[in-house]
């Protein structure tokens, strides 16, 4: 190579990297034009992610945020209004959204009202200012309808964060407030993103759960306050987590109840519970009726019916010995198809028990109409019995119930004086600490054989 060439070269590179370059651009815009929205204009989510992050990139030392919006009911706007005046509003919001063009802004609107604008700033103020303007603009529209928008901010954390994930927190932010007049923007934070991170962790970690056996069925007896025999139970689950040991419910359900996993989690502790029954069964020990806590997101399971029935067959346990709990909000679901699957079960033999009774809308003359057999008196209402007013309340409801001919049980029974005032009104099935607490099924099984 002679000197010569050397100085040629890197000239021929660089021609051919502007080339290369200006191919790769040419062939995006082109995708960018299939990848505009037809209504307005605006580029659809996969041209925003390349474009947001090239100008991260290409502006280091700027700082920048996403703001989402979001018409919460859009979908009733346009039943209600129609869908062209739906149009008009989408193009109204996008035109407004233009005015904040510039070389180092981006945008985006994806599915029928879902809009985003990464801009940089300076202050946070700046960024506060921006949501309320568009908030203010958009509810000035002139529609015969209340158009309630939302926005979600984040602040990326430096020019390499994934646009996805931007996207992702300021829609979590957004989730926060979404349809409430009051708030109109939120921030995205840091105890969102722990909220995030444990229900990914949960996500990630139940289906392993699962199948090494993690999730167990604890069972709290029910007992007969007037002479302290236990009558019955009820399966709570537990994840034994090899890490961070035993886990309750209520850090875990929640997050499984969104993403429909709880189908199988509940099915998982049904299991357990007919198998259980079947054992004691078929070795002719002492067996009592043990409840299972039924989410409502089974309601949207075809199969749920045909489960329970399916696990009594296949254990050979009669539905008597497995009662059915569903809270308050999920019998006052009035559709048809829930209504029969719970008749019936009910009418195979299995007992419908309300949970947490009093703690939602029910009211006594809806109890009338409802295939229950049990109420369980929520732990709410019995948690100051050395009140009058509460004792006048409680007394009451268990006054009115047992006129309805419904079982009773009260939960969180914790102390002596709760025990006295409850079996003065002649109110005597109990589940609560003051006798136990939820215990693994060798524990219960121990406690019946003495009892026996
Ligand atoms: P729940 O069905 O109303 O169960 C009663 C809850 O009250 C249990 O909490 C129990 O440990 C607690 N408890 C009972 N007696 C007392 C007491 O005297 N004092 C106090 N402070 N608490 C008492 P746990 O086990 O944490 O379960 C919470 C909720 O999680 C349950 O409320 C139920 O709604 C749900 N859950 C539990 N296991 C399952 C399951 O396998 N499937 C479904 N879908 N939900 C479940
Ligand atoms: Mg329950
Ligand atoms: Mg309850």
């Amino acid at each position: 190579m002679t000197d010569n060439t050397r100085d040629i070269l890197p000239v021929i590179e660089n021609e051919n990297e502007n080339r290369y370059l200006y191919s790769l651009k040419k062939m995006a815009d082109q995708n960018m034009n299939a990848n505009l929205s037809y209504l307005t204009g605006l580029p659809n989510l996969r041209a925003f992610f390349y474009q947001a992050a090239e100008i991260m990139r290409a502006n280091r030392d700027h700082t920048f945020a996403l703001l989402v919006l979001d018409i919460a009911h859009f979908k009733a706007l346009n039943e209600f209004c129609g869908w062209d005046a739906g149009d008009k509003l989408l193009v109204y919001i996008s035109e407004y959204l233009k005015t904040y063009e510039g070389p180092m802004t981006a945008m985006f609107h994806f599915r029928a009202d879902c809009f985003g604008l990464l801009v940089p700033f300076e202050n946070k103020d700046e960024l506060t200012a921006i949501a309320q303007n568009i908030c203010a603009k958009i509810e000035a529209y002139p529609i015969a309808y209340r158009v309630l928008p939302s926005v979600g901010i984040c602040i990326a954390t430096g020019p390499e964060m994934p646009i996805s994930a931007l996207r992702d927190y300021a829609t979590m932010a957004l989730q926060t407030i979404k349809g409430k007049f009051y708030a109109k923007y939120a921030f995205f934070d840091e105890s969102m993103r722990q909220q995030m991170l444990l229900e990914k962790q949960i996500e990630n970690e139940i289906l392993d759960a699962l199948s090494t056996d993690q999730l167990q069925a604890y069972i709290q007896p029910k007992v007969d306050m007037s002479t302290g025999d236990i009558i019955g139970g009820e399966a709570l689950i537990r994840w034994i987590h090899p890490e961070k040991g035993i886990i309750s419910p209520g850090l875990f359900l929640p997050v499984l109840e969104k993403n429909g996993l709880i189908i199988d989690v509940d099915f998982h502790i049904w299991t357990k519970v007919f198998a259980w029954l079947s054992k004691r069964l078929k070795a002719g020990q002492k067996a009592v009726p043990i409840s299972v806590n039924i989410s409502r997101m089974h309601f949207f399971d075809n199969a749920f019916r045909e489960k329970l029935v399916m696990l009594s067959a296949e254990y050979n346990v009669p539905p008597p010995l497995v009662a059915l709990e569903l809270t308050e909000s999920a019998f006052l679901n009035n559709a048809d198809s829930i209504y029969d699957n719970l008749q019936q079960l009910r009418s195979l033999g299995f007992a419908l028990s309300m949970d947490d009774f009093g703690t939602g809308y029910s009211s006594m003359t809806m109890l009338k109409n409802q295939p229950v057999d049990e109420i369980k008196i929520d732990k709410g209402f019995i948690d100051d019995i050395e009140d009058d007013q509460e004792q006048i309340i409680v007394s009451s409801i268990v006054n009115m119930l047992k006129a309805l001919n419904k079982r009773i049980v009260v939960e969180g029974v914790e102390t002596q004086a709760q025990r006295n005032f409850l079996l003065e009104q002649n109110c005597l099935h109990a589940q609560g600490f003051l006798y136990y607490k939820p215990m693994p099924i060798s524990e219960f099984e121990a406690l019946l054989d003495r009892d026996s």
